[in-house]
């Protein structure tokens, strides 16, 4: 069966309710598609933050870090902190698709090349108990609207953490350190692009970034569709 069949068939027998207010009828509703926020204008160059200063933004300067750039597409409030909370923690998976379609603009402007999507691994326990990685549906989404390579199969998550949205800066850089392994080889001088739902601090992307290192990366950069304001 075509897959706009099956969708059709989907759609007729669970019609999408809007990510933000649950409305039948789309996965957005013109209400909410209104009142997301779209992070836009001068950013600064490396982690993607509102920056008009010439230079890399205060948070930056002087920061080492695994990862070469960050941006993300929306701040992570509204209808699409509703919509994230939906996909990952009420087994919506279907918002998959919506979710990465709203990913495609900053996608397709990121200021760096790339040769691989990989999306930010779970914890082996909390994939068991979640059933999916939202980060690896979202990465094979955008694979498939854009001919992308995903690979899942290079850096894996040793230790289970707390929740990061509950941490301070400082705690969320301690509950991550050390965290990701990268198989030697598997991502040998290449140019990756992380993927992540939410990004808060970029923490644990850096930690991540230092996975892919491991696994033998060149480059790396990350792409989430939220971060915290
Ligand atoms: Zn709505
Ligand atoms: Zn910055």
């Amino acid at each position: 069966m075509p897959r706009n069949w099956a969708a059709l068939l989907l759609d007729l027998l669970f019609p999408p309710r809007c990510m933000g207010c649950g409305r039948r009828g789309d996965w957005l509703c013109p209400v909410c598609r209104g009142d997301l926020h779209p992070i836009t204008g001068p950013l600064c160059w490396k982690c993607g933050r509102p920056w008009a200063g010439r230079d890399e933004c205060p948070l930056c300067q002087g920061r080492l870090s695994a990862l070469q750039g960050l941006r993300a597409a929306f701040f992570f409030d509204g209808p699409l902190r509703q919509g994230i909370h939906r996909f990952k923690y009420r087994g919506v998976r279907s918002l998959a698709a919506p979710l990465a379609q709203l990913l495609l603009p900053t996608l397709d402007a990121l200021p760096w090349s790339f040769d691989v999507v990989v999306p930010v691994p779970l914890h082996p326990a909390r994939q068991r108990q979640r059933g999916y990685n939202q980060s690896v549906l979202l990465a094979a989404e955008l694979g498939r609207q854009r001919g992308l390579a995903v690979v899942t199969s290079a850096i894996s998550r040793t230790r289970n953490t707390p929740p990061q949205m509950e941490l301070s800066a400082a705690e969320r850089q301690a509950n991550v350190a050390g965290v990701f392994a990268g198989r030697p080889g598997a991502l040998d001088g290449q140019r990756v692009l992380l993927l992540d739902d939410v990004g808060t601090t970029g923490s644990t992307l850096d930690a991540c970034a230092m996975g892919a290192r491991q696994a033998g990366a060149a480059e790396v950069y990350a792409l989430v569709l939220a971060r915290a304001r």
